[in-house]
């Protein structure tokens, strides 16, 4: 198996709606604001070359909206997927699978196309992967995040005739979450087995958004864990650290408690999504709670 880190640009949000109840004094010293009150953020995805397989995780924001859209997100950088994939050898045509964490634009706006006036899968030979909860939730939206699950990114997927859903059900889901609970007060993270490849699990998040799939990895004799929204930045490892964008942070906090403990006993990698310049890092206690312990490179394990 082999993993390439995919960047596709970086664009801004709003500082305070990335770290919700924590004030500007002290998330301003993580991720300098711009005079806009907005902080850069990594678009950066993950690719595993494995048994013939290409599964790209999450494709960033795409390009096909207009230029007012952009003004809003201040899409920036000389990265973007093709350029990424290029630099490995590889094309959109040669990815297998896509698999997208959760429907929100900045996870699978890559996920579709425009050929002049048509939309159309941007990965013509691959299955895309979600799931049916999320799915439901992501294409009923509620008022809050509707303006995060865009219908141009999602509903061509199904119309393609490309996407497939991985199964979660609960029996299975509390069965391997055993391992992660921490304590049995703790709503867990659910894990089970993906269809995808032998060498990938993942966890279910639900604080963020509704089922939310984090994949882990088993790479070199060490887990990685594509953290997604449920750790965006190695600044959200903090547990008071919740996103404003969260539509259960008290789930959130207790996803991370969970993940962040379990993480630490096993000693995981932690590969961010969305953090600026880091993009793994290893975790320790410390008297304060879990902490970053060393940051580094993917190319770098
Ligand atoms: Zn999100």
């Amino acid at each position: 198996m082999k993993l390439y880190s995919i960047n596709t640009g970086y664009f801004k949000l709003d500082g305070g709606a990335m770290f919700g109840v924590v004030p500007k004094s002290m998330w301003n010293k993580l991720n300098p604001a711009d005079e806009n009150n907005m902080c850069s953020w990594a678009l950066r995805c993950l690719l595993i070359e494995d048994e013939g397989k290409l599964i790209l995780i999450d494709n960033g924001m795409g390009n096909k909206q207009d230029a007012k859209f952009f003004g809003h997100y201040y899409l920036h950088g000389d990265d973007t997927l093709e350029k990424s994939l290029a630099k490995h050898g590889f094309t959109k045509d040669d990815i297998t699978d896509v698999f997208l964490t959760h429907l929100h634009f900045d996870h699978c706006g890559g996920s579709i196309e425009k050929d002049g006036d048509k939309l159309v899968p941007a990965f013509k030979n691959a299955t895309y992967w979600s799931n049916k909860n999320h799915w439901q939730w992501a294409t009923q939206p509620n008022a809050r995040e509707k303006a995060s699950f865009l219908k141009e990114n999602i509903l061509p997927i199904q119309e393609s005739g490309q996407l497939k859903f991985i199964e979660v059900n609960s029996e299975k889901a509390e069965f391997i979450s055993e391992s992660l609970v921490v304590s049995k007060n703790i709503p867990p993270l659910s894990t089970f087995n993906s269809p995808l490849s032998t060498h990938l699990d993942l966890l279910i998040a639900n604080g963020h958004t509704n089922a939310m799939m984090l994949p882990k990895i088993n790479y070199n004799g060490k887990t990685i864990v594509f953290m997604a929204d449920l750790l965006p930045s190695a600044a959200h490892i903090p547990l008071p650290y919740v996103m404003g964008y969260d539509m259960f942070p008290l789930t959130t906090l207790n996803e991370k408690n969970a993940f962040l403990t379990e993480a630490v006993e096993n000693n995981y990698i932690l590969f961010f999504e969305h953090d600026l310049v880091n993009e793994c890092c290893t975790l320790q206690m410390t008297e304060k709670g879990v902490r970053v312990k060393e940051v580094f490179k993917l190319s770098d394990i």
